[in-house]
């Protein structure tokens, strides 16, 4: 294959001298279409997004993400940001543009002592769980293991320990983060704290983070797994399950989920960990698995980085996957009717609704505190078909849409950033709705730090200029 020509956003076609410049100034290599590796680095966990770069550069180090800020600008260039590459709606990767690929960015530096961790920006939760454990630590990350640090934790990021130790972003020390005009700033409680504030919940409109740095906890083993139950049973059970949830200690996490089970009937289940004295986990556990008789109970001792792995094989990379998601804070009568009407409707055996509870320390948190605005308890409720086959597409969408329209009377006006599928698709309402109460604030910062929108792939927030 040839290598396409790499074309500005005014339609300029780059020299070919200028690329070779660029890949000079890099220790990374860059790709191109037809190169080894391109296909292989373009692709992201959703393999519904089936983008080409003109150039992606896989950077080593903050020197190679200062380089590519400025080759971008230099010559015009759409530029995109990939961290882990889970984002649903695909945001890390461009067409024609530059991929700024962060993804062989993995060093850490735990330090037992303080109780801090240094991680560079292409981790994904998986190897950073697995640093940290090696000294019984950890911090509030998500519950898949493939999932990047970076987006998670610029979006918030909920976890197992979200109801004992806050969000990802709320165990956030520091961030190094390389500007829209390619400076490398510290953002911190002490340094350019509006930065700091911003990058907590809307991180990727402010600029490219190469490092984080997070307040760790002593963490594990923990009981956890997951309980199943017939759908038979699920509208009780949702409704013992929302008092559960309601009610939980900030040491016990839980996500509802409708699935099918491995012979593909659908089913109701919860997936719940606690962290805390075994004795007492087994304690608060006990009526999620006495309910009434499981089709299959789970749930057990684990250590903590065996807990992160539950989802792995249901949510593996590589399949095709769509999602629509709102917050909602009651799990009425009507909307579990719903719920179970669309459950025994499931396009595939893949597919599943979930709800996964923020609560606790999460809650607590004043909402402009950080950019992260959804401060009160709720669950991030998402329809998630999934499938291995092309033409099953457009029947799980329309399930998807369908189910989330229903559940519109009894929802929240809010979204998790990071649970966005793509907010073109509903015009830029759902951006609002996704930053709340801090929208105005954030156009503010956007403003001072990226004028021009460089940094526009993400749930975007456009400055007040353009
Ligand atoms: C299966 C699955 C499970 C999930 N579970 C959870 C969960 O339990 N809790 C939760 O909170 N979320 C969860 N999420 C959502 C997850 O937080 C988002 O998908 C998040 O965006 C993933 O981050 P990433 O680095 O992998 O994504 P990417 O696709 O690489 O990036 C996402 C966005 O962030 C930007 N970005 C990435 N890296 C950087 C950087 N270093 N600096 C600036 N911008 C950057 C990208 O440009 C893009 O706009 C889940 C998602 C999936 C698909």
């Amino acid at each position: 294959m040839t290598a396409r020509a790499v074309m500005n956003s005014t339609g300029t076609t780059l020299e070919e001298a200028s690329i070779e410049k660029f890949q000079a100034s890099l220790r990374g290599e860059v790709l191109r279409p037809g190169d080894d590796g391109y296909d292989e680095a373009r692709m992201v966990w959703n393999r519904m997004v089936d983008k080409h770069p003109a150039l992606i550069a896989r950077c080593t180090g903050v020197a190679d993400v200062i380089q590519c800020v400025q080759f971008a600008r230099e010559h015009g260039l759409l530029v995109s940001v990939r961290g882990g590459g889970h984002n649903y709606a695909g945001k890390s990767v461009c067409d024609n543009g530059l991929m700024i690929d962060l993804s062989c960015m993995k060093g850490i530096r735990v330090d037992p002592v303080r109780r801090t961790a240094r991680a560079e920006a292409g981790l994904k939760l998986g190897e950073f769980d697995h640093e940290t454990q090696a000294f019984g630590l950890a911090t509030t990350l998500g519950v898949n293991t493939d999932t990047g640090i970076a987006g998670l934790t610029l979006g918030g990021g909920n976890g197992w320990l979200g109801g004992k130790f806050g969000l990802a972003c709320d165990n956030l020390l520091a961030v190094d983060v390389v500007t829209a005009d390619g400076r490398l700033v510290t953002a911190n409680t002490e340094e350019n704290t509006d930065l700091f504030w911003g990058m907590r919940g809307a991180g990727a409109n402010l600029g490219i983070v190469t490092s984080f740095e997070y307040r760790l906890h002593p963490v594990g083993p923990v009981l956890g797994g997951m309980v199943i139950y017939p759908l038979s049973e699920a509208r009780k059970f949702l409704r013992f399950f929302h008092e559960f949830s309601s009610t939980a200690p900030d040491q016990l996490s839980t996500i509802g989920l409708l699935l099918a089970t491995p012979d593909g009937s659908p089913a109701v289940a919860v997936a719940a960990c606690y962290s805390g004295p075994l004795d007492e986990a087994e304690k608060a556990l006990k009526p999620l698995r006495t309910f009434s008789s499981p089709l299959a109970d789970l749930i057990e001792p684990r250590s903590y980085v065996q807990m992160q792995t539950l989802f792995d094989e249901a949510w593996a990379p590589g399949r095709l996957y769509y999602n629509k998601s709102s917050n909602i804070c009651d799990l009425s009568d009507e909307a579990i009717e719903t719920l179970v009407e669309y459950a025994r409707a499931m396009p595939t055996p893949l597919s599943c609704i979930y709800f996964q509870r923020l609560h606790g320390a999460a809650s607590r948190v004043p909402e402009s505190d950080t950019a992260f605005p959804h401060r009160y308890e709720h669950y991030v409720f998402g329809v998630h078909p999934a499938t291995e086959e092309p033409a099953d597409i457009e029947k799980m969408k329309r399930w998807a849409q369908e189910c989330w329209q229903e559940m519109l009377p009894f929802v929240e006006q809010a979204v998790y950033v990071n649970a966005l599928e793509d907010y073109l698709e509903e015009g830029d309402q759902r951006i609002r709705e996704a930053y709340g109460p801090n929208y105005e604030r954030l156009v503010a910062l956007k403003t001072k730090h990226d004028p021009s929108n460089f940094f526009h792939l993400n749930q975007n927030i456009p400055p007040a200029t353009t």
